[in-house]
C-alpha cells in the first residue's frame, strides 16, 4: 500500500485488509468488502481474525446476546442476497405478549411480510447435544470464508503503526496490513490495542446486562410460548426491559437495565408474573442451563478512525438496548463503503464513515428519552393502565390504525429508528386518543377489566381475585 499521486491513502489490486473479530461487525465488512473489490475488478485479501469456534456450545461459541434479529435487517440481507437457513433460526416470531401488573395482552405483528427471527449465536446453550443447531455468527463467517476470506483462529494481541501500514501481532504471528478493521464487539483488553494505533479513540461506556436459558420440551415451549416473545415491563428496580425469547427447545431470558446482578435476575424470576409463562411447579434453576453477565453498550465510542484504522459495529456504535446485530451491519456496510470508495485515511472516514455514526448517536439520544419516559409509565400504575387499555382497545378492533401497538412492537423489536418511534408518539391522533383514554381511566376505573375480555388478554392475578 503506498500514497497515490494526490498522496490519498486509497485500497487497490492486491491490498490486504486485517479484521480482528468475527463476530457480525467484521462479516459484514468483509461481505461488503468483496462484493465492492469485486465492482471495481481488483483482487483483495482478507484475514479475519477470531478466538472463538462457533461450533461449539455455551460460552466458548457465543457472541451473548437475546438473538432476536429484527425486520428491518432480516430485509437487508435477503436484499443483498443473504437469505439466512433454517438450521440458523430457531423460530420466526409472530408476536408480543406484554405483560403488565394489570395484565396481560397479544400484540401481533402489524403486517404480513414482517418477519423477525430468533437465533442462536453460537451452536446452542452449554449442554446442547450434537444437534441441528447452527450458530448466527458461524454463518455469517462461512460466508465470508466462501467469498475468500481466511479466518485466523488467533487473539490479537498487540498492534503497531508503522509507516507503511499496521502489524497485528498474535501469539503466533506477526502480519502488516494496509487496513485494519476493529469490530471486536465490547472486549475492554482488544478496545485498549486499538486506542493505541487510534490516540483519539474512545471506547464505548457499558453496562452489565443477564442473560439465562431455559430448556423445555418443544411441546411445553409450542404450548407456553408458541411463535410469541414475551416482554415485561414491570415496576423492577435497575430492570427497564425483560424479554422470553422462545428458541427451538429453549427460552432465553434477557435482562437490560443498570448493572444487572445475579440478585436482581432472581427478583425478576421470583415474580408471578414471570414464573405464570412456564408450566405450573416448573423449577426455573433447575431447567437454567446456561447464565452469562455480558456487557451492552449505553453510549458510543467517539473518533473510531484514524490513517488505516476503522472499527465497527459494538466497537464504534451501536443501537441502544436494541437491534445490535442491525448497527453491526450499518457500520460494517459503511466502513466498508469508504475504504473501497472514498480512501482509508482518517480524512476519509471522518467525511463519509462518521456521519453513519453520528446518525446512530442522534437515534440514541432519542432513544433515551423514550427509554425515560416508558421508565416513567413503568413506574405509575395509572399510565400502566392506561396504555394496556389502548393496546387491548387495537388489537380486539382489529383494522390497520394500531399507533400505540405498532409503536410498542418497534420499540420492542428494534426494527424502526429511534427517531421514527417519536414521530409517531406525537401524532395527534395518537396524543388525543391518549388523552381521551386518560379521561376514560378517570372516570371509570373498572375499564380495563371490560376492555380486556375475550381477547388474547389475562387480568392480573390481584384483578381476578378483586372480581
Ligand atoms: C443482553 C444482550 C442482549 C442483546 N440482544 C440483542 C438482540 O436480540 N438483537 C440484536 O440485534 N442485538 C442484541 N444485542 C447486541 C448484539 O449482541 C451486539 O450489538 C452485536 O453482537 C455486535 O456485533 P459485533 O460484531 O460488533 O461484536 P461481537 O458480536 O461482540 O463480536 C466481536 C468478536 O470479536 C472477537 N474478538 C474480540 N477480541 C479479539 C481479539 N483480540 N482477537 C481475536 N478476536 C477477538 C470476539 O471473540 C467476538 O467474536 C444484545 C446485547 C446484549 C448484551
Amino acid at each position: 500500500m503506498q500514497k497515490d499521486n494526490k498522496n490519498k491513502l486509497i485500497l487497490k489490486e492486491g491490498s490486504k485488509i486485517g479484521v480482528v473479530g468475527g463476530g457480525p461487525g467484521g462479516s459484514f465488512f468483509s461481505f461488503f468488502a468483496f462484493t465492492l473489490a469485486s465492482r471495481m475488478g481488483i483482487n483483495i485479501e482478507i484475514d479475519i481474525f477470531e478466538t472463538k469456534n462457533f461450533t461449539n456450545t455455551g460460552p466458548a461459541g457465543c457472541n451473548h446476546c437475546g438473538g432476536i434479529v429484527s425486520e428491518s435487517l432480516v430485509q437487508m440481507l435477503s436484499a443483498d442476497g443473504i437469505v439466512l437457513p433454517k438450521q440458523v433460526i430457531r423460530r420466526g416470531i409472530e408476536s408480543y405478549t406484554l405483560h403488565l401488573e394489570h395484565g396481560t395482552t397479544v400484540i401481533d405483528k402489524l403486517l404480513r411480510e414482517q418477519r423477525i427471527v430468533s437465533v442462536f449465536r453460537g451452536s446452542g446453550p452449554l449442554g446442547t447435544a450434537v444437534s441441528s443447531i447452527q450458530s448466527f455468527d458461524g454463518y455469517l463467517l462461512e460466508l465470508c470464508e466462501k467469498k475468500g476470506a481466511k479466518i485466523i483462529n488467533e487473539r490479537v494481541t498487540d498492534a503497531e503503526n508503522e509507516p507503511d501500514g499496521i502489524t497485528l501481532i498474535t501469539g503466533k504471528s506477526k502480519r502488516k496490513y494496509d487496513l485494519v478493521v476493529g469490530a471486536v464487539g465490547l472486549n475492554p483488553r482488544t478496545l485498549k490495542i486499538f486506542q493505541k494505533i487510534v490516540p483519539l479513540y474512545i471506547p464505548p461506556k457499558t453496562t452489565k446486562t443477564y442473560i439465562s436459558e431455559y430448556y423445555l420440551k418443544t411441546e411445553t415451549i409450542n404450548k407456553f410460548f408458541g411463535n410469541s416473545m414475551h416482554v415485561f415491563l414491570l415496576k423492577t428496580p435497575h430492570i427497564e426491559f425483560g424479554a422470553l425469547i422462545p428458541k427451538g427447545n429453549y427460552v432465553t431470558l434477557v435482562l437490560l437495565g443498570t448493572e444487572i446482578t445475579k440478585e436482581i435476575a432472581d427478583g425478576f424470576l421470583s415474580l408471578e408474573t414471570v414464573r405464570s409463562c412456564f408450566p405450573e411447579g416448573t423449577e426455573l434453576k433447575e431447567i437454567n442451563s446456561c447464565l452469562c453477565f455480558p456487557s451492552i453498550s449505553i453510549k458510543n465510542a467517539k473518533n473510531a478512525y484514524s490513517d488505516r484504522v476503522v472499527l465497527i459495529g459494538d466497537s464504534s456504535s451501536s443501537k441502544l438496548y436494541k437491534n445490535g446485530i442491525g448497527a453491526a451491519y450499518i457500520t460494517g456496510k459503511a466502513a466498508a463503503n469508504t475504504a473501497f470508495l472514498d480512501g482509508i485515511s482518517g480524512k476519509d472516514f471522518k467525511k463519509s464513515y462518521q456521519p453513519v455514526c453520528s446518525g446512530l448517536d442522534i437515534d440514541n439520544a432519542v432513544g433515551k428519552f423514550i427509554f425515560h419516559v416508558s421508565t416513567i409509565i413503568q413506574n405509575s400504575s395509572f399510565l400502566k393502565k392506561v396504555l394496556f387499555q389502548m393496546v387491548v382497545k387495537e388489537q380486539k378492533n382489529g383494522g390497520s390504525k394500531k399507533e400505540m401497538s405498532s409503536m410498542l412492537w418497534d420499540t420492542f423489536t428494534g426494527s424502526a429508528p429511534y427517531k421514527k418511534i417519536l414521530r409517531r408518539a406525537i401524532n395527534p391522533f395518537l396524543v388525543a386518543r391518549l388523552f381521551w383514554n386518560i379521561i376514560l381511566q378517570l372516570i371509570s376505573p373498572t375499564n380495563i377489566r371490560k376492555s380486556g375480555a375475550g381477547h388474547r388478554s389475562s387480568l392480573s392475578l390481584d384483578e381476578k381475585k378483586d372480581q
